[in-house]
């Protein structure tokens, strides 16, 4: 996207002393269920009531919504909380129903932002609207896919636009449902400053204790909201059940939520200084499971070794590593003596792993 498109950011019109709280069942599942849980939302710092009425399920046989039935019970609950509603739109069919449902902020899931076609149908069928629109990231680490759909939102004169960093799907089974990578969405984030950036930790975490510590990490990132998944029975939700929050739960979240306010030149440094400590604390956190993986193939390489009786150092195959490792290390503007020192001691460990595993 060229740099001279300015994304207005409408949510200074909220004029909220708080980042933007979106929150609400993953699905609607039934009338009551939408209005028990906007009521209780409703004394909260929720601004928008989300829920799902058309959800996309990776596999069949889920739960797939209530579809457009679900709208009516949306307005209900607007009308009663005063709560802006908010639900997934997939086609253009889904967005005509939501448009006619005065339903205020649509939002783009994981897996149409993957498609252009998707993404582009849905930008027609909204063109020139007034609603605001929010786009999660795509399934895959792929910011230019995730660029693209808000480029052709934005072509199609949607204004109010937004993006939503829900994680990465990985095959490697890790802490979290989907993988944060954070780095993505910042750079996102320092492309275009204005355009709103709110964190979905029930979708990056997959479990409800990892939320806290994943909304903490996104507002010590100046993210400029959150969408919390919340239901008044989570382990009973029709879906996402193991990541859904009650009410009550968010409204301690939010309580206990450190947030920076920019307001002077002090608070200003301690807020750069801060965004600037979260960068390395996430590397640090990346490194720490690196080094892990490492030393586990360091403790296979043990197994075969003693199964074959073999000696743990095997010298030619270290100053290879050492010499390869030096070369990149340099391209890479680090020191030469910090790479020896660096291997050196992750070699040391990874010795006493095989040590450990040869004398069992
Ligand atoms: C959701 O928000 O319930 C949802 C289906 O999200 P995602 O598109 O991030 O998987
Ligand atoms: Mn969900």
């Amino acid at each position: 996207m060229e740099n001279n498109k300015v994304f207005r950011n409408w949510l200074d019109n909220f004029q909220l002393p708080h980042p933007l709280v979106i929150a609400g069942p993953c699905s609607a599942e039934t009338e009551e269920q939408v209005l028990k849980v906007a009521h209780q939302l409703k004394d909260t710092d929720t601004t928008v009531f989300r829920a799902g009425i058309w959800k996309p399920r990776t596999r069949p046989g889920n739960f797939e919504g209530v579809g457009a039935i679900g709208l009516k019970w949306l307005q209900r609950a607007k009308e009663e909380t005063g709560l802006l509603l908010a639900t997934e739109v997939a086609n253009r069919n889904h967005v005509e129903l939501a448009l006619e449902a005065a339903i205020d902020v649509l939002w783009i899931g994981a897996r149409s932002t993957v498609s252009p076609f998707i993404v582009q149908e849905i930008a027609d069928a909204l063109r020139g609207t007034d609603k605001i629109v929010l786009v999660k990231n795509p399934v895959n680490p792929d910011l230019s896919l995730w660029l693209g759909a808000v480029e052709r939102l934005y072509d199609a004169n949607i204004e109010k636009l937004g993006v939503i960093h829900r994680g990465f799907s990985t095959y490697e089974k890790t802490t979290y449902r989907n993988n944060p990578e954070w780095q993505l969405a910042v750079d996102l984030q320092q492309k275009f400053p204005d355009l709103p950036l709110i964190l979905d930790p029930s979708h990056i975490g997959g479990k409800r204790d990892l939320i806290f510590d994943l909304c903490q990490t996104g507002l010590d990132l100046n993210y400029d909201g959150i969408m919390v998944e919340t239901h008044f029975d989570p382990d009973n939700a029709w879906s996402d059940a193991a990541q859904q929050i009650t009410p009550e739960r968010l409204k301690q979240i939010t309580v206990d939520l450190k947030i920076r306010q920019e307001t002077n030149e002090e608070t200003k440094f301690q807020s750069d200084l801060q965004v600037l400590r979260t960068k390395i604390d996430i590397l640090d956190n990346q490194l720490m499971d690196m080094l892990n993986k490492r030393m586990q193939i360091a403790e296979e390489i043990g197994e075969l070794k003693k199964a074959n009786n073999v000696a743990i150092l095997q010298t030619d195959r270290w100053n290879n590593v050492l010499q390869k490792m030096v070369r990149l290390g340099e391209e890479k503007n680090l020191s030469k003596e910090f790479i020896l020192k660096l291997l050196k001691a992750v070699h040391q460990e990874s010795i006493q792993h095989q040590h450990r595993i040869i004398s069992k």
